[in-house]
């Protein structure tokens, strides 16, 4: 169980220009209340019921106001210099920092279920989870890479290396950290530590790192510009809305013919070419109430010709393609199996599964992992096998045009449109 919680809130904000020169950026208010008094009630919430403020910028604004409140959970302040790295300002406390805590940056307006992120810490024996999501900007983002248990096995700091392809995985600056991470800071002087940068890059391959990726609300305030549209979506309910104990809904999308162009069997990364509409179509999508979701049959894995590292080289190719123009996907779920027994290919990917579709087991899948709602979900494919996907999942469908020759064959029930952008059209919100 973790109890305890670490909020960071010294730092200067010199980004938001005025709005800073007064109070110190975790006293910016949203909806009317400090993003700090935000984060303080969602904490309490799950219950944490041990709070410390790391203060430093105008930290006594902070400390009155803390004593203006009446709090259930034990809320103090300690205060260090302002030009400290966040590191260094944490390695600060450690003595009071016995047991597994959370760490919170006091600039990020969120909502999110912790009681699923300590499960899953705890599940992991992890003595370090990162929060992760993909964002609208990763090209200028910290980005993970992790494998498929999640564990972290790598770390690309912004600026990324040019020429080469990334997952949109991008570290959210939210964090559970055990004690045995902080005996790994060395304080010096003139060097600001950052957890992300300085910290967790050079003890990934000794401490067992996590990622967890969740599409609830994780913002930070960095710009005017992100202020606004946190204020926006605080308006608008959304913020809460997309926290995981609430029901979502999603757009699945089929992969070949809709979002690339389909070339028959794709192994070739450099084959791998975006449609036209489909950033357009997916960036509708984001800024809907809508989670996008891709769901392909890979059967190239089964019949061995192409490996899980190419087929993750031509989705991280899809991803920095959508990222550079601000699109993202919310998941990625894939099929690597094929029953057929005629090529030997990879034995042990040649059996009849549960997520192969016209199966739903894909969608199921991730229904689990987003707490989705199928009532009003839907798939979008070119296929008629994507169309018996959705009314085995009990989801709504849209046939995109992959020819008009099949388009015109294609018998099945179903709403119908030329592309991605137009089926999403079709989609209310
Ligand atoms: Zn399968």
């Amino acid at each position: 169980m973790i109890k305890q919680a670490v909020i960071l809130a010294g730092g200067k904000g010199t980004r938001l220009g005025n709005l800073t020169k007064k109070i110190p950026k975790p006293m910016i208010k949203i909806g009317g209340t400090p993003i700090l008094e935000h984060q303080i009630r969602l904490l309490e919430k799950y219950n944490i019921n041990n709070i410390t403020i790391l203060t430093g910028y105008k930290s006594e604004i902070i400390e009155n106001y803390v004593k203006s409140k009446k709090y259930k959970a034990n809320v103090s302040c300690f205060k260090s210099k302002i030009n400290i790295g966040t590191a260094d300002r944490v390695k600060l406390i450690e003595n009071k920092l016995k047991n597994d805590f959370l760490l919170l940056y006091g600039d990020v307006m969120l909502d999110m279920n912790f009681d699923k992120l300590i499960n899953f810490h705890e599940q992991k024996k992890s003595s370090c989870t990162l929060v992760l999501h993909s964002n609208d900007h990763p090209q200028d983002s910290d980005l993970v890479e992790i494998n498929e248990e999640c564990q972290v096995t790598a770390f690309h700091s912004k600026p990324h290396k040019s020429g080469f392809y990334f997952h949109n995985m991008v570290n959210a600056g939210v964090y559970i950290l055990s004690p045995k991470i902080l005996k790994q800071i060395k304080s010096q002087e003139n060097i600001e530590l950052d957890f992300g940068k300085n910290i967790f890059p050079k003890i990934f391959k000794k401490e067992k790192i996590y990622g967890y990726n969740t599409p609830e609300y994780i913002k930070d305030m960095g710009t005017l510009e992100r202020l606004k549209k946190v204020n926006k979506d605080y308006k608008s309910g959304k913020i809460n809305r997309f926290n995981l104990k609430n029901k979502r809904k999603a757009i699945f999308l089929d992969r070949d013919g809709v979002i690339n162009y389909d070339s028959d069997n794709l192994s070739n990364i450099d084959d791998f070419k975006i449609l036209p509409r489909t950033i357009e179509a997916i960036k509708k999508i984001n800024n809907s109430e809508y989670l996008a979701i891709l769901v392909t049959n890979q059967p190239m894995l089964a019949k061995g010709f192409i490996t899980f590292a190419q087929l993750d080289e031509i989705h991280k190719k899809m991803e920095t393609l959508l990222g550079n123009e601000g699109a993202k996907l919310d998941g990625i779920y894939f099929c690597p199996h094929h029953p057929a027994k005629e090529f030997p290919g990879v034995p042990e990917l040649r059996i009849e599964c549960e997520c192969r579709k016209p199966k739903p087991g894909m969608i199921m899948q991730a229904k689990k992992d987003f707490n989705i709602g199928l009532k009003n979900s839907w798939i979008i494919g070119d296929a008629e096998r994507d169309i018996e996907t959705g009314k085995n999942a009990k989801i709504k469908t849209i046939l995109v045009k992959r020819n008009q020759e099949y388009f015109d064959k294609c018998a099945i029930k179903t709403k119908r449109a030329n592309n991605l952008l137009l089926a999403v059209n079709k989609i209310s919100k």
